[in-house]
């Protein structure tokens, strides 16, 4: 009984899988697909300001009260929304890593994009700065704006929202950075990688080593060890399975799905 409600038990035949392995194009480090371009450039700029926007008129309302103890409620939401951003990106990226593919509604390219990023790993740092970013300020832009009219002139709402946002946005760049050499960081990102401020390189590293199915989060990765721990994501894809049928890709044999395939320095994967 327990080896047939063990997860990713390769007893389980994947009759009833809806995820599928999806055909990742090779392009050239130079290749254009990486660099950015006016549109990436635009929904990262609008995406920015979008985040930043609530952030200032938080800063603002609190600085100008007449109490110094204001500033304490958006500081402790600050804190809350850096957490909370931390596990969102750890469900969302397990749910994109696992389900769905290439011709999924509205998620398609993104799928694409972290299947393509278990290949070739690296890629993503060679991926210019706006290229990395655009999507996610696209989402940004559309979803944060109404959360910020609703927030109206609440502080903390204001400073959560924002706070929840930008991280959520900047964690593909996290995300690079974790993926970079430690000689090509910025001192200052390493010492926040070293303290556990961004997901650092060697727990992000785990991830991408068999059984690909754990650390998940990448923005501080404070998460990962709660997640991992408790077998959160194992239970939800027992659910899933018994409930819909659906089978995770990291069930599947990583040899075929998930490993690294070997990058010669001028071939990477397009992830976008
Ligand atoms: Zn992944
Ligand atoms: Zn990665």
């Amino acid at each position: 009984m327990s080896s047939i409600i063990t997860p990713r038990c390769h007893l389980l035949k994947p009759h009833h899988a809806l995820s599928t392995t999806t055909t990742i194009p090779k392009v050239s480090t130079s290749d254009q697909s990486l660099h950015s371009t006016w549109s990436h450039r635009f929904w990262l700029t609008t995406g920015c300001a979008t985040f930043l926007t609530p952030i200032a008129k938080s800063l603002t309302i609190s600085l100008t009260s007449s109490s110094s103890f204001d500033l304490l409620p958006p500081l402790c939401a600050s804190f809350l929304a850096f957490s909370i951003a931390d596990l969102a990106t750890g469900f969302y990226h397990w749910s994109i890593d696992n389900y769905g593919s290439s011709s999924t509604p509205l998620l398609g390219s993104q799928i694409q994009a972290f299947q393509g990023h278990h290949k070739h790993p690296s890629t993503i740092t060679h991926r210019h700065f706006a290229n990395n970013l655009h999507a996610l300020g696209r989402a940004i832009t559309f979803t944060v704006l109404p959360l910020h009219l609703a927030a109206s002139d609440n502080p903390t709402a204001l400073a959560f929202i924002g706070v929840c946002s930008g991280c959520i946005m900047f964690s593909q760049q996290f995300h690079a950075w974790a993926h970079e050499k430690k000689s090509r960081l910025p001192p200052v990102v390493l010492a926040l990688q070293d303290a556990g401020v961004l997901v650092s390189r060697s727990k992000h590293a785990k991830h991408h080593r068999s059984p690909y199915s754990n650390n998940y989060c990448i923005v501080s990765g404070m998460w990962n060890e709660v997640l991992d721990g408790m077998k959160v994501f194992e239970v939800l894809e027992m659910v899933l399975f018994f409930k819909l049928g659906v089978r995770p890709r990291s069930w599947v044999d990583p040899s075929i799905e998930w490993m690294e395939v070997e990058d010669d320095d001028n071939m990477v994967v397009m992830v976008d």
